[in-house]
């Protein structure tokens, strides 16, 4: 059971997350939490301070960030637990100072550094909700991340090592659950073969789960979020987005991994390895059943199921005449990337041109110098992708027409299908999209709104 940021906000939430473990510990349930909300910004951001030298303000901004902690367990914890508490967090704020000095001393150990320092906002919420179970009556101990998640040491970003991740929970959970404790463990958080901290990446509590729930061989990796499953389309853009009910694994992949945040975009893979159901659950309504992903897909009356769209992207447009009968061409083209560390995204490709989105643009320079050698390259940037995700898309006639045909007046640049069956993919210019995903929205899933409200 992994609990995000929202479901963990204030004394009510965590009161909340109490409930909703207590209500599931027939099943034995580990829980995962995120840090409160806004807490990992916070710690990043004081970290991005002591990098430009300024360790005092550094360390005066995060001031806040304890007080708030400490007043939400004054709120939910009687004496003992408070106190017990009150000293992680003092113990916490000094190992942080700690780190910020450490930083100005070597800022080229930096990233290392940010993982240490942001690893306090999951500890924090993880000691906090341990706390809070044992007033109510629940066993629960609070376990350290990095003695379960094992990865490379990729700091800021770094991968499980699966064998040693699934080695090492199993090790360190089973016994709890063998004698009726609920572990509690930090999100996002791991540690290298020789223990040093590092993180999954943004969102990656999601991810701590399933690697958790595949290692221990669990019944349900259950995500509970501030939103009731995933969501025809993103709420903030569509706020009359609609629950879908289920979804086959590789549908929530592709969503995930194009930008619907609910689910960190590597949280499905130890899920499908391992054959779990996925359970996406809004922890404001915990009756309500949410999103199911699973093997199977619902026979739908409708291939599309939803529209998933993320901003940030830059394309790139390499264009050259040797590229027309030659081999090896599209090898030299994708090691320059390789060699620069950057993932690409969408590719698509024509007699003498590839087009490739890409969401990390950070060594875009230095790329297209290095491509220039293969041909002439275009970057388009600030250009966002949207993603029309659903079983059986590419055998149903229609789709690309009816979505060309709603954004009409939009510029579409790179266009994606085929590779996986079940997305078509397209970027146009940022400023756009939320105006298309609406207008996608309403042309694919308006109809349902109609029928709703005449039933009503
Ligand atoms: P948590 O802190 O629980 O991990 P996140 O903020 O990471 O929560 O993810 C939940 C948010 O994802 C929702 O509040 C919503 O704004 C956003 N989101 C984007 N696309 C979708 C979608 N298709 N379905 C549901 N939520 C989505
Ligand atoms: N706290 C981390 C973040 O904000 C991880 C997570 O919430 O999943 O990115
Ligand atoms: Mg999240």
């Amino acid at each position: 059971m992994k609990f995000g940021g929202t479901s963990v906000a204030d004394a009510a939430a965590f009161e909340n997350v109490a409930r909703i473990v207590a209500a599931e510990r027939e099943a034995s349930p580990v829980v995962v939490v995120s840090a409160m909300s806004g807490v990992t910004d916070s710690l990043l951001a004081a970290t991005m301070i002591a990098v430009e030298g300024k360790v005092d303000d550094a360390i005066a901004s995060l001031e806040e960030t304890f007080r708030r902690h400490q007043a939400v367990a004054k709120e939910l914890l009687l004496t003992p637990k408070a106190e017990k508490f009150a000293t992680l967090i003092s113990r916490s704020a000094h190992h942080v100072a700690d780190l910020m000095h450490a930083i100005q001393q070597s800022p080229s150990r930096h990233k290392a550094i940010q993982d240490a320092v942001v690893s306090f906002g999951e500890t924090l919420s993880s000691g906090l909700l341990t706390e809070v179970l044992g007033q109510r009556g629940i066993a629960a101990r609070q376990v350290d991340a990095r003695r379960c998640i094992i990865t490379n040491d990729e700091h800021t970003c770094a991968a499980p090592l699966m064998v040693e991740t699934f080695t090492h929970s199993e090790k360190e959970l089973r016994p709890f659950l063998e004698t009726g404790v609920v572990p509690v463990l930090e999100g996002f958080v791991g540690a290298t073969t020789v223990g040093a901290t590092t993180t999954l990446g943004r969102g990656g509590s999601d991810y701590t789960a399933s690697l958790i729930g595949a290692a221990l061989r669990a019944h349900e990796i259950q995500i509970w979020t501030d939103v009731t499953g995933v969501l025809t389309a993103d709420p903030r853009v569509v706020p009359e987005a609609q629950t879908i009910e289920r979804l086959s694994y590789s549908e929530a992949a592709e969503l995930a991994y194009f930008g619907a945040r609910v689910l960190h975009p590597k949280t499905i893979q130890p899920a499908i390895e391992s054959c779990i159901p996925v359970r996406i659950c809004n922890s404001r309504s915990p009756g309500v059943s949410g999103t199911l992903v699973g093997p199977q897909t619902e026979a739908s009356p409708r291939t599309v199921k939803a529209i998933a769209h993320k901003t940030g992207v830059t394309i790139v447009q390499i264009t050259s005449a040797r590229m027309l009968g030659a081999y090896g061409f599209l090898r030299a083209l994708f090691e320059v990337f390789e060699r620069h560390s950057t993932v690409v995204d969408v590719v698509t490709t024509s007699e003498v041109s590839v087009s490739l989105s890409l969401d990390d643009a950070a060594r875009l320079a230095e790329i297209v110098e290095e491509l220039e050698r293969l041909g002439t390259v275009r970057v388009e940037k600030g250009r966002a992708i949207i993603c029309v995700v659903g079983e059986g898309l590419s055998g149903t006639p229609g789709i690309a027409a009816k979505v060309f045909s709603t954004i009409s007046d939009i510029n579409v640049t790179l266009i994606s299908q085929g590779a996986s069956s079940i997305n078509f993919t397209f970027a146009i210019e940022e400023g756009r999209v939320n105006e298309a995903v609406k207008r996608l929205h309403e042309e694919f899933f308006g109809h349902e709104k109609a029928q709703k409200t005449q039933t009503e």
